[in-house]
């Protein structure tokens, strides 16, 4: 069922997504050149708890870290770990979803550490526009595969995949709400997009196969091939005025 919101609840979804941005860029602006990814979650929860929030992933379905940070071919829900360093020439993908005042924001952001290939690049840039093209889609009206659609054809079109195992999802109270919003899909099709909705656009775009798999120790998920593979996120409203991007940083 989808949780409709009223404008009060969506300006509160804002606080949460707005301390949830700052976390990610705050963290962001930290990488470099062997920094472990437990620093950059402890950062994110240093932060998020200043703010009197909450990581929303902390103990989610046993989840044990305040952020997933994901490396190179590491598609999402990377655990972070003493003895994962960052390199130079690593592409760093960190999610983090914030709990403030009964509303969660979620949002990641993938990262560079020093120079990066060119190919990594081009990955980062087309899964951003994706995103954003995505983003304008989430109109009074339009559908659910409005979005899915046009994030697909803009990445393929460029050559890469779009992971289906992994999809975005409505939000609000609960961290995961209906509807689902997958990276892929057919025009004018799905539920359809109403004043209120609150929903996460996350593409998660490979270099090379759409094909993951799931590491040992049942969160990190990889790609088949071992290639590289970048992740966006943006919590954002659907409203008469048009779509509502909820996590924006305010401070970084
Ligand atoms: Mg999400």
């Amino acid at each position: 069922m989808v949780i409709l919101k009223t404008e009060r609840e969506i300006e509160q979804m804002k606080k949460a997504g707005t301390i949830a941005a700052n976390a990610v860029h705050l963290a962001g602006k930290a990488i470099e050149p062997g920094i472990s990814t437990l620093e950059l979650d402890t950062i994110i929860r240093n932060y998020i708890e200043s703010k009197g929030a909450k990581p929303s992933s902390l103990g989610y379905g046993g989840f044990p870290n305040s952020a997933c940070i994901s490396v190179n071919n590491e598609v999402i829900h990377g655990i972070p770990s003493k003895s994962k360093k960052i390199k130079s020439g690593d592409i760093v993908s960190i999610d983090v979803a914030a709990f403030y005042e009964g509303f969660h924001g979620d949002t990641a952001f993938t990262f560079t550490c020093g120079e990066v290939s060119k190919n990594a690049k081009s990955l980062l840039d087309a899964t951003y526009e994706s995103l954003l093209e995505g983003i304008k889609k989430a109109t009074c009206g339009n559908r659910i595969g409005d979005i899915s659609s046009t994030i697909q054809t803009y990445v393929e079109a460029r050559g890469y995949s779009v992971v289906r195992d992994f999809v975005g999802h409505g939000i609000g109270a609960q961290l995961h709400e209906d509807p689902s919003v997958p990276n892929y899909g057919v025009p004018s099709k799905g539920v359809r997009l109403l004043n209120g909705m609150t929903i996460a656009i996350e593409p998660m775009i490979n270099e090379g196969t759409a094909e993951v798999e799931v590491l040992p120790d049942g969160w990190t998920a990889v790609t088949k091939d071992g290639k590289l593979s970048a992740h966006f996120e943006h919590t954002v409203a659907v409203t008469s005025a048009g779509p509502m991007i909820l996590t924006l940083p305010d401070q970084v």
